[in-house]
């Protein structure tokens, strides 16, 4: 969880120029995490900057550009931060964590089952499939679900038993403070809603720890009340993008689901879950202009959902891997104004119970949200 309160104007620039621009690693194995494939944004490595953890691109085109350069970590796991020669930050990156050595009675790897997020987040895809990618053409542009299925880093469909398992090691072991479930979206109408209380209940059983989970808006909102019955405390419904054209252009399957569904499934699951444990992604740099965002975070916050925006980052493999990912500045004139709307809306991510908003890795929002008005 980040811990800073009220971040000078030097650190906030380069959080978000460094999110942006991505980091080429000088030592080219750092012992540190990275991300590759999955579901959602990709290819980042975990970064602690001035307290704050943040996802930062490592394995993008933009990041092999990028002017930062970090070198190899010292014997205490820290590395210095250089934008050319020039050194600007100590940085650290988040270490292996000991759940990853262990595997299951049928040799299973830990890894393959669910991953570290952050410093502190376990996270796993129950569905590594998904309906919406099963052609290319109707799939998201920059999702790589499938990408770490075919390269044999996960398995298709988690069970209950195996991510009971996994968490309780992870807690027990790596100290991991909540858990990101998310899914493929299966062909059932509940899209995905009801594996998600199956892994929710024994993962419950087996520890205590706060569970996010994430889906697309299941077909009857009696699921929210079931999800909040089998143990999940917060929900993540994603918009990723918002204009018409822009959804049909670059997720045709899912922009089938219409915004207007999201916000009737925002409204009926805060009721269930309570204002700000239920929030969405919106990605930035994918055609949305800054106005579109912060008006729908506007209306957003209104009825209690927090508004998580990440900056696009462009994932090889996926048809927008030559996309250029959005600009500092871009990122700062949403990002800025955002964290005093969130602000004033109440809905800190502190009081998050678990997941994306909590974390916050994924963008600078949490810090523009303490900075002092
Ligand atoms: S914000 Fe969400 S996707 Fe990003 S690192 Fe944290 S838990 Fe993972």
């Amino acid at each position: 969880m980040n811990a800073s309160v009220n971040f000078p104007e030097s650190s906030l620039q380069l959080l978000t120029e460094l999110q942006s621009s991505g980091l080429r690693l000088a030592a080219p194995d750092h012992e540190g995490l990275s991300r590759r494939g999955g579901a959602g944004p990709s290819d980042h490595k975990a970064v602690v900057i001035d307290g704050v953890t943040l996802m930062v691109p490592v394995h993008t085109h933009s990041a092999h550009q990028s002017a930062f350069v970090a070198n190899a970590p010292d014997a205490n796991g820290v590395s210095v931060l250089k934008r050319g020669s020039i050194p600007v930050a100590q940085i650290a990156f988040a270490r292996q964590p000991r759940f990853y050595k262990l595997q299951t009675l049928d040799g299973v790897p830990y890894s393959h089952i669910a991953t570290l997020h952050g410093t502190d987040v376990l996270a796993t895809t129950v569905l590594q499939t998904c309906i919406r990618y099963e052609s290319r053409k109707k799939a998201c542009k920059f999702c790589a679900i499938g990408q770490s299925l075919a390269a044999g880093r996960t398995v298709a469909h988690k069970t209950p038993e195996q991510l009971a398992e996994v968490a309780r090691a992870a807690v027990l072991l790596d100290n991991v403070k909540h858990m990101v479930l998310t899914t493929g979206t299966p062909s059932t109408p509940d899209r995905g809603a009801a594996v998600l209380c199956d892994s929710a209940r024994a993962i419950r059983r087996a520890v205590d720890l706060p569970l996010q989970a994430q889906c697309e808006p299941p077909d009857d909102d009696a699921w929210f009340a079931r999800m909040r019955e089998a143990g999940i405390d917060s929900l993540g419904m994603h918009l990723e993008v918002l204009g018409e054209a822009e959804r049909a252009r670059i997720m045709p399957g899912k922009a089938t689901v219409p915004v207007s569904r999201y916000m009737a499934a925002f409204e009926a699951a805060v009721e269930v879950f309570g204002r700000g444990q239920v929030s969405t992604y919106i990605l930035a740099g994918l055609g949305d202009t800054p106005e579109r965002v912060l008006e729908m975070a506007q209306q957003l916050l209104r009825i209690g959902v927090y508004p998580f925006v990440v900056p696009f980052v462009p994932i090889s493999g996926t048809p927008l891997e030559d996309h250029a990912p959005p600009t500092a500045e871009f990122m700062r004139s949403i990002l800025a104004p955002l964290g005093a709307m969130v602000r004033e809306a109440g809905l800190r991510t502190s009081d998050i119970k678990a997941g994306c908003g909590k974390c916050g890795a994924c963008s600078s929002l949490s810090s523009f949200e303490k900075v002092a008005a």
